[in-house]
């Protein structure tokens, strides 16, 4: 009796909305809304220092989900809409070649508040302003050479994510 009772206890626990992660059917519990998602990206730069470990690590010990990878050559056509808002920047023409200039891995990461809290842990996109403790704060070496993207805006990572990713590349 008593070990039927310990069960069914232990059953109402873990499948309580106490532990949503521990429920066995997803369907029968956990946030019924569409989860935030970031795009984030590490730069030919970052790839080619072997920080790639490193930011998936930091994006998972706080707490966020992966449901996408992938790691290409960027084309250029891709990257020209990506910056289209810097067309008109000097840096610009460096920009493409330096984001040409090798591999990149392109993630999208799924959380509450993902968008904000990504851009505070990738911190300030020059790097003589990034604080120790960003991502860019601690390997960033010039504003040029930032290691890391991550989307600025919950609308703009939805347009980054579409251009980055088809649908079917992306976990549900
Ligand atoms: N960038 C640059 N020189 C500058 C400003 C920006 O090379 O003076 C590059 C840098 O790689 C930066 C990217 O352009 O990450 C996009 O610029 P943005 O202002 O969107 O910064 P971010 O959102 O990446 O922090
Ligand atoms: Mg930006």
């Amino acid at each position: 009796m008593s070990y039927l009772f310990g069960r069914a206890a232990l059953r109402a626990l873990l499948c309580g909305p106490r532990f949503p992660g521990l429920l066995v059917r997803p369907s029968s519990g956990g946030p019924s809304w569409p989860q935030e998602r970031a795009l984030v990206k590490v730069k030919p730069d970052g790839v080619q220092r072997r920080l790639v470990g490193t930011v998936i690590q930091r994006f998972e010990m706080r707490g966020f989900r992966l449901v996408g990878m992938k790691m290409l050559q960027a084309p250029e056509s891709i990257l020209a809409e990506h910056y289209h808002h810097l067309k008109k920047k000097p840096f610009y023409p460096a920009l493409i070649s330096y984001m040409s200039s090798g591999p990149v891995v392109v993630m999208v990461w799924e959380g509450d508040n993902v968008v904000r809290i990504s851009r505070v842990m990738v911190g300030h996109t020059d790097s003589i302003k990034a604080a120790p403790g960003t991502i860019r704060g601690d390997f960033s070496v010039h504003i040029s050479r930032n290691v890391i993207h991550a989307s600025d805006s919950v609308e703009a990572a939805q347009r980054e994510i579409q251009l980055w990713f088809q649908s079917s590349e992306l976990l549900n």
